[in-house]
């Protein structure tokens, strides 16, 4: 090819990672701990925390100036004792293959811990979907589902929206991985939108189990949710949902944030126009009748409940000194790193796990690959009801654990989660 014909290719790699720690080593040592706490076989573990496939793929994408980016994806399977892997895909800069790695194990306890009959896996793209035109993250999404497309199944694993993806780009996995089977397959992908097969309650089913899980466990402390202040980091599908409900049942939400901004107001943020301003200008910023502060000093406010919602290791050993709040809402995977999660304890905060906080989404996903094999729709009440019974369940599950064994509720979460697992593997198992 002559050097005037020759495409301008360009290969993207990550920029520098928000992550502080190896996460797929936390992961493991986190495993470790837990299995000693509750007793669970030694060569289990070495089976327990190896992924059992991961997949590297390179993703050429025709730009719209006409050159030619590649940008690297993933695919992780951890676990499939309990049934097909479920997890989100994941577009951002940071993605690293250990990252993605230690989400898919954590959707295996996950799931597990909500009693629904999946396994663990996670994917992602190192790429800022920001900075591409629509078209452009089109052609990505339907290039990187080719790619993994002998990887995944509604019978195999079944991906789902995470951060810097959403309906639309689930809807373009649906029809790519359909056009190539020359049928549509609603199972192959939950978090799609409601005209193609999507499920009624999904959109905002994580933050919905994290109001579930703050209810719960003020009742417990024998507190009222309307009495409550609450800082949340981060304001995408997450955050700006739990900030939503939890205004909506008369708590006080005096600081929010997102990449452009942190805002506090100590008499409550109005988070409907918060949501409507960042719709239309795609950020917090800008918000009116509100103060602006560091980003860090969000966790050191003076609320009730802190609700990290937007990455993994937003509270470190350097700013869990500070933390005030007496709960810490794990709407994120991940938010809270082991160092933080000894000084939260030392201080008596009572850490909600993301394993239960944020297990809506998987729940939800789990009804929307069930009406979806189905072909049979659920009304929106009958979705939140089912999600309430499991998710309350599961909370009530791990309360008890916690106090019987005298732990904290994340040991708590991860013990019966790995427990489960454990046990399907042995009766399973090892294959041959
Ligand atoms: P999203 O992309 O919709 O939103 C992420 C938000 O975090 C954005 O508002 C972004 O601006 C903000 N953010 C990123 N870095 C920040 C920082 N340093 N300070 C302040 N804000 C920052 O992502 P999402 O889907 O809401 O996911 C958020 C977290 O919840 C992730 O950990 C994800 O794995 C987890 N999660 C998501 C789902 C889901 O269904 N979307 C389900 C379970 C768990």
């Amino acid at each position: 090819m002559s050097e005037y014909t020759r495409p301008v290719v360009t290969a993207v790699d990550a920029s520098v990672s928000h992550l502080h720690e190896n996460p797929y080593d936390i992961a493991r040592d986190q495993l470790r701990r837990v299995a000693d706490a509750f007793d669970i076989d030694g060569n289990l573990v070495d089976v327990l925390e190896k992924c059992k496939k991961a997949v590297e793929v390179s993703i050429p994408v025709a730009m719209d100036d006409g050159s030619t980016r590649v940008f690297t994806g993933y695919r992780v399977t951890h676990n499939i004792a309990r049934g097909p892997s479920k997890g989100g895909i994941r577009y951002h800069p940071n993605v690293t293959l250990d990252e993605i790695k230690a989400l898919a194990m954590s959707m295996t306890w996950k799931c597990a811990l909500m009693g629904i009959p999946f396994g663990g896996s996670k994917g992602g793209v190192i790429v800022d979907p920001k900075t591409l035109s629509r078209g452009e993250v089109e052609r990505m999404t339907r290039r990187y589902t080719s790619e993994i497309i002998n990887e995944i199944g509604p019978e195999r694993d079944i991906p789902a929206p995470d951060v810097g993806t959403d309906a639309s780009v689930m809807a373009w996995i649906f029809d790519t991985y359909s056009m190539n089977k020359g049928h549509s397959v609603l199972g192959v992908v939950t978090g799609k939108p409601l005209s193609i097969g999507g499920s009624l309650g999904r959109e905002e089913a994580s933050a919905r189990s994290g109001l579930f899980c703050i209810r719960d466990a003020v009742a417990k402390q024998g507190g009222r949710l309307d009495e409550m202040r609450v800082a949340v980091q981060g304001f995408g599908s997450v955050g700006s949902s739990l900030a939503k409900f939890l205004h909506e049942e008369g708590a006080k939400v005096v600081a929010v944030s997102d990449t452009t901004v942190a805002l506090h107001d100590p008499s409550g943020i109005d988070i409907t126009a918060a949501i409507a301003h960042k719709r239309k200008s795609g950020s917090l910023r800008g918000l009116s009748g509100v103060d602006t502060i560091a980003p860090d000093e969000l966790f050191a406010l003076d609320v009730d409940i802190l609700a990290p919602c937007a990455l993994e290791q937003a509270i470190t050993e350097r700013n869990a000194e500070r933390v005030r709040a007496s709960i810490v809402c794990e709407g994120a995977n991940d938010p809270v790193t082991p160092a933080a999660d000894a000084i939260l304890e030392e201080k008596g905060v009572l850490v909600l796990p993301d394993l239960l906080v944020n297990a809506g989404a998987v729940v939800v996903s789990y009804f929307e690959w069930v009406q979806g094999l189905q072909e049979y729709f659920w009304k929106e009440a009958e979705v939140n009801a089912k999600l309430n019974d499991i998710v309350s369940r599961a909370f009530e599950e791990t309360w008890g654990v916690a106090e019987e064994r005298g732990v904290t509720m994340r040991t708590a979460a991860y013990g019966l989660g790995v427990r489960r697992v454990a046990e399907a593997t042995l009766t399973r198992g090892i294959y041959p």
